[in-house]
């Protein structure tokens, strides 16, 4: 298994062969085999696999498991599209008929443990007996959660891998030995950068330094969505009597605008994500897009101004630009309000993430421009 494994733009190498997955499964099964003998046909275990990337390990565990089990799957759709919720909707549903039973749930990896947490807290509001966790893969560096993995193949370094059912962009599924991304080549990573703060902060007014500073391509959200209203499309007509209203357009049209650009976008050395994410909802599918690639946020760069600087600056701009969105108080006071309950929450999320920036947005535009450029320097 020396060869390597191209898939779109990356190149991933051999991290463990096929023979080497045998015997950890093996191993996890015999284990199983010995905390499940007591199980009868009136009582049988319950093996719940996650989809898809469980699939090949959930076969191979099956052929070897000899205690008397029901198979289901279900499946997680990572974060939930249409609400801005941050609630995350199961795929395929779980089902009422697990009450009192032994579930097992078959993962392919746990990386953060957001999935596992998520599935462990739907089954237990299903009244299930008991509930234990066998995964194939493990990344200790990243699993901080304290759900007891208890069935646990092989423990892998903070890399992105794939085969074996695990995917890149849903392709390289089907390999039977597991690769890893070659980044030995691509040394040159695309920065991604949230840029944050209340409506009037100063984002827009900013972009354009860091822009040209950093060599980034500025997303802007509003900007995207208004060069869909002026054009007339569908998406665009949605989306204006949303804005209009001053509320948010759903998160997978956003989404989708803004994973075409990360694809389309050609010769940057990132992005400045201006008006996404603005839900907890929306930054958990930024964080998935860029799994997928094996990347990450670089840095939340989050301006700050008080409550009545808001409403000043927003009165302000109303006034030279005649944005339509900005001229009605009660419009403005609306946006004030959701950002307030939707948005602020992400502070706390990247602060998690150790991705957090905070910088005085009360000055000059120079002054607050260099406050940007010395934290953004050290990227
Ligand atoms: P968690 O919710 O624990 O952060 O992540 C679990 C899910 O993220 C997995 O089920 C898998 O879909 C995806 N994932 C995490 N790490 C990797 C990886 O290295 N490679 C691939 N292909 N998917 C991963
Ligand atoms: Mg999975």
């Amino acid at each position: 298994m020396d060869q390597k494994l191209h898939i779109l733009d990356k190149v991933f190498r051999p991290l463990i062969s096929h023979e080497e997955i045998d015997k950890a499964i093996d191993r996890v099964a015999r284990q199983m085999n010995l905390d499940y003998a007591d199980c009868t046909d009136e009582h049988p275990a319950i093996l719940l696999c996650t989809l898809n990337g469980a699939v090949i390990f959930v076969a191979e565990l099956l052929k070897r498991l000899h205690f008397p089990l029901i198979f289901k799957a279900c499946k997680l759709s990572s974060y939930s599209g249409t609400q801005s919720t941050g609630s995350v909707r199961t795929d395929i549903p779980l089902s009422a008929d697990l009450i009192g039973r032994r579930v097992i749930i078959v993962e392919d990896i746990v990386d953060s443990g957001a999935t596992i947490e998520t599935l462990v807290s739907q089954l237990k509001g299903l009244d299930v007996k008991e509930i234990r966790i066998c995964t194939l893969l493990v990344k200790p560096e990243v699993y901080k959660k304290s759900i007891k993995l208890d069935y646990v193949a092989m423990e892998i370094p903070n890399r992105f891998i794939v085969g074996y059912g695990l995917d890149y962009n849903e392709l390289g599924r089907n390999t039977r030995d597991i690769y890893v991304l070659d980044d030995t080549k691509t040394d040159k990573t695309m920065k991604y950068y949230v840029l944050f703060g209340p409506p009037g902060a100063g984002k827009g007014t900013q972009a354009g330094s860091m822009v040209e500073r950093y060599h980034l391509c500025h997303l802007s959200t509003g900007e995207l969505l208004r060069s869909e209203i002026a054009a007339g499309t569908p998406l665009g007509l949605q989306a204006k009597a949303l804005i209009e209203a001053g509320n948010l357009v759903p998160d997978e049209v956003v989404e989708g605008m803004i994973e075409a650009r990360f694809r389309s976008t050609k010769d940057v050395e990132g992005f400045l994500l201006d008006g996404f994410p603005r839900t907890i909802a929306q930054a958990r599918a930024l964080d998935a897009m860029l799994a997928r690639s094996g990347e990450s946020v670089t840095a939340c760069v989050s301006l700050m101004i008080p409550d009545p600087l808001i409403h000043e600056r927003i009165a302000h701009r109303a006034n030279i630009e005649g944005r339509a969105d900005d001229a009605r108080p009660e419009v403005v006071s609306n946006r004030v309000k959701t950002y307030h309950e939707k948005t602020e929450p992400l502070i706390e999320y990247y602060r998690q993430a150790e991705r957090y920036h905070e910088i005085d947005g009360v000055g000059t535009i120079e002054e607050v421009r260099s406050r940007i450029f010395s934290v953004m320097d050290q990227f």
